[in-house]
């Protein structure tokens, strides 16, 4: 681990080139909303599609495996760390510009940026989103969404990375957008930009429902210890949380895992949890709830290793 390959020196270069800040050797948990995961060989952080571009083909063409991630609010990453290059597409990636009732994301824009920028200008649509923790990119990935509304509602076009190296863009009809999920699922598709169009609002009423929508969050979520969000998906018919309450669950601590007190969907970092910690507490959520209601809880958080 750590030695200065060739690859490393591939990537090096293209960073340096572009001015994107490289680390070596750095833990991620840091890096990520659950504070899990171990050191990684190389953490890349670019600020633009140019550089995404030429940082992936280079992985691409040279055999060096690579992995994209947002603000890392909806991953679980190993203990070990991660050979090769992780991209890190976040706050250095971010411009938001408004075009007429749209706004043009760059996919490391945080959501909150987001729907900051169209309450400042008086755009309503994306109230719903505001306290998902995740980036533009990382949002239509998942097809993210809260309170009634998800991305699918909102995003107009995107333009991606493909797995030949050009440059694209898709319309949102083309994205097969449904619960958690997109045509961007376990593709080798990077999202570069999103456009969401939204219409125009009142501002008061706008700040007011976004407010409303963050003091849910505060009521209901246990915001106060690291997670990465909802562990589960909601089972067709039932809510996750309900079905692990009804077996016994809530507060059940692996290590320093733990099913939230306040709301048993979310599986907590109580201090010092390991990623192991966290995939045992999900192994025996499932088998508990399987055995007690016969529904097989399907995780929404995604491990990689
Ligand atoms: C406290 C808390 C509350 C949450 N509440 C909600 C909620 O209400 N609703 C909800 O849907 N989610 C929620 N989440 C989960 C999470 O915030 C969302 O899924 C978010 O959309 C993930 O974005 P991200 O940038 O963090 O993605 P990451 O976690 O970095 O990545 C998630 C997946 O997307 C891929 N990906 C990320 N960026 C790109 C890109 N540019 N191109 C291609 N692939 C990419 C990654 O490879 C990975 O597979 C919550 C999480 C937390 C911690």
């Amino acid at each position: 681990m750590g030695d200065f390959t060739v690859e490393h020196s591939i990537i090096a270069e293209i960073a340096a080139g572009y001015g994107a800040k490289i680390l070596y050797n750095e833990k991620i948990a840091g890096y990520t909303s659950f504070n899990i995961g171990g050191v990684c060989d190389t953490i890349v952080m670019p600020g633009s599609a140019d550089c995404i571009r030429e940082l992936v083909t280079a992985c691409r063409e040279n055999g060096i495996k690579y992995y994209i991630f947002g603000k890392c609010t909806n991953v679980l990453i190993s203990d070990s760390g991660l050979r090769g290059v992780v991209i890190l597409i976040g706050n250095e990636y971010s411009a938001v510009k408004r075009e007429g009732n749209c706004l043009i994301c760059e996919a490391g824009a945080p959501l909150i940026k987001v729907c900051n920028a169209a309450r400042d200008a008086g755009l309503t649509g994306l109230e719903f989103a505001y306290g998902i923790p995740g980036s533009a990119g990382g949002a239509l990935y998942m097809n993210a969404g809260a309170y009634g509304g998800e991305m699918k509602d909102v995003v107009v076009y995107c333009e991606y990375l493909d797995s030949d190296g050009s440059v694209k863009r898709m319309e949102a009809a083309d994205m097969d957008l449904s619960y958690r999920r997109s045509v961007f699922t376990g593709s080798d598709k990077v999202i570069l930009s999103v456009c969401f169009r939204l219409s125009e609002g009142d501002p008061e009423a706008i700040t007011g429902k976004m407010a409303e929508t963050m003091q849910k969050r505060r009521d209901k979520q246990p915001l106060e210890y690291p997670s990465a969000g909802s562990t589960f998906k909601r089972p067709e018919g039932c809510f996750a949380a309900k079905l692990i309450e009804d077996s016994g669950l809530k507060g059940y601590t692996r290590g320093g895992a733990q099913v939230s007190e306040k709301h048993s969907g979310f599986v907590i970092n109580r201090g010092g949890a390991t990623c192991k910690d966290v995939c045992d507490i999900i192994s025996d959520i499932q088998a508990k709830v399987f055995a007690d209601s016969g529904v097989k809880l399907e995780c929404e958080l995604i491990p990689v290793e």
